[in-house]
């Protein structure tokens, strides 16, 4: 068995690598923490500012109604920023985990198809995606390429405006992928939940509050509020730690 050099951790990997190996049922759920090595920052990690704007305020319907030019500004740039960023060895690891194990099950709350990219089949996107923009007027969806959505199409013709097709902050999940996620936490066995800070309700409460009889493991290098309430813990990079198990499950 591959083995991390790290000596305690490679006792948790040990156990976490034999309950996926007899799980049927098996939950990922990601935060923007497994793209940090891809090179896209966290939003703890920007220090949640952009140009001296919250990012909460800027991906919110109260900051786009206010500013809509700025709040593409900033999502365009995004967008690029994904576009020229490559998927890393965890979210690699993670699309190698899923052809091993018969009901899997990954839900991210990023929105920059890294997973997709990597060859994950069919995660759940929690939070949306920035491969498109809809109209909040008529609904109508427009897919979009790396440089996103020039300024000057945000109003469209039915009297709405484009918005990125993202969940923003006070908003709904989609309802669907909500459903997916929940019924996976719910029938898992083993449970991961990789680069979030677990802050972001409802996605956080999938690993407590919606787990039934999981084996619940954390892969952060920081401890985050639900730490404490997890089966073990992963103090290493995401994909350090994802692949040392996947290596090992396979
Ligand atoms: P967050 O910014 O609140 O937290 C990121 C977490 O990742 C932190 O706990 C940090 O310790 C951890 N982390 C940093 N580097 C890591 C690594 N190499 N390996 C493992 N963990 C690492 O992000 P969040 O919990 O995802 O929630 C914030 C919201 O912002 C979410 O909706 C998220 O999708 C969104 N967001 C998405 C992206 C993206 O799509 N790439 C980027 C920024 C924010």
């Amino acid at each position: 068995m591959f083995l991390p050099a790290r000596t305690e951790d490679g006792v948790v990997v040990r156990e976490v690598v034999a309950r996926l190996q007899r799980a049927r049922a098996v939950l990922v759920l990601t935060g923007s923490g497994v793209s940090a090595e891809s090179g896209l920052p966290t939003f703890r990690g920007a220090g949640g500012l952009w140009r001296h704007h919250r990012v909460e305020e800027l991906a919110s319907p109260e900051g786009f109604e206010r500013d809509p030019r700025l709040v593409w500004t900033w999502y365009n740039q995004r967008i690029a920023a994904h576009a020229k960023a490559l998927p890393n060895a965890a979210h690699s690891a993670l699309a190698r985990l899923e052809e091993r194990i018969s009901d899997f099950t990954l839900a991210t709350q990023n929105v920059d198809s890294l997973h997709l990219r990597a060859g994950s089949a069919d995660p759940v996107e929690l939070h949306g995606n920035l491969r498109h923009a809809r109209c909040s007027g008529c609904g109508v969806r427009r897919e979009l390429d790396a440089f996103g959505l020039p300024l000057d199409e945000i109003e469209h013709h039915c009297g709405g405006r484009m918005r990125p097709g993202v969940v923003w902050f006070g908003e709904p999940l989609p309802q669907e992928a909500w459903e997916r996620a929940r019924r996976a936490a719910q029938r898992a066995e083993v449970i991961l939940v990789v680069g979030t800070s677990a802050v972001v309700y409802p996605a956080a409460a999938l690993a407590t509050q919606y787990a039934r009889s999981a084996y619940v493991v954390e892969i952060n290098p920081e401890a985050t509020p639900i730490s404490e309430r997890v089966d073990s813990r992963l103090r290493g990079a995401a994909s350090q730690e994802l692949d040392a198990i996947a290596r090992a499950v396979a």
